[in-house]
């Protein structure tokens, strides 16, 4: 048991030099919410993505009313808390790309339930640059597995135009002003967008400003409706 812990931590040393897009492969998969070894995301511990699947859609969104709300839908599977927000941590901080899947998995049949409209899903896109760091932008990952499972196509139509401070350090006015305009449309998309009702993939939602801000460079491209799916809700 001792040489295996050992060979673990030397697995994870050697995986951390080849780079955080190799993590995933390197590390043997363990469950976000009970650890149980074997798997990302355990099926009982899976139940909690499952929380919201049978509300009807239009539930009462409880967002600030103060907040702009040109959505046509917004849905989520639950509450950011516990294993959640432990998957979501491990998907965009520790290279556990794995988790995607099954987080997909989960908005997918949300989305089934619920989803009414909506052409195509659009990540909400981290800045580039912060995509190189990691190797990947997990709301592309989330965006191409829940097409997959929904038969909807998916397209990377925005970009992140600059650097912006992390949502959750800001207040509610702020972080409205800290994403206004800092989204654009990817040289080339626009065809794809203009006539069409894109749904915006995102991990979290929390006043909801990014989505807005997002979907306000697709409306600017011609889109008729935007509606939005993410995994979970902060309050
Ligand atoms: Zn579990």
């Amino acid at each position: 048991m001792a040489a295996r812990a050992t060979n673990r931590i030397g697995g994870v040393a050697r995986a951390a030099r080849l780079g955080g897009a190799l993590l995933d492969l390197a590390l043997p998969a363990s469950c976000a919410g009970c650890a149980a070894e074997g798997t990302v995301l355990c099926p009982r511990c899976r139940r909690a993505l499952e929380v919201r699947l049978a509300l009807p859609p239009g539930v009462p969104l409880g967002l600030p009313a103060a907040m702009p709300v040109p959505l046509a839908q917004l849905e989520w599977c639950a509450p950011f808390s516990g294993v959640i927000r432990v998957a979501l941590h491990r998907l965009k901080y520790s290279g556990e790309r794995r988790l995607a899947a099954p987080l997909a998995d989960a908005m997918a049949a949300r989305w089934e339930a619920a989803g009414v409209g909506g052409e195509m899903l659009v990540p909400v896109p981290v800045h580039a640059e912060r995509a190189r760091r990691r190797g990947y932008d997990q709301a592309f990952l989330l965006a191409s597995a829940a097409s997959d499972r929904l038969h909807v196509p998916w397209q990377a139509s925005l970009e992140r135009t600059r650097h912006t401070t992390p949502q959750f350090e800001l207040g509610r006015h702020a972080r409205r002003t800290n994403v206004s305009g800092a989204f654009a449309l990817r040289a080339g998309t626009g065809p794809a967008v203009k006539g069409r009702w894109p749904i915006l993939i995102d991990d979290v939602v929390t006043t909801g400003s990014t989505l807005v801000a997002c979907a306000e460079a697709l409306f600017d491209a011609g889109a008729i409706a935007v509606s939005a799916l993410t995994v979970a809700r902060e309050r």
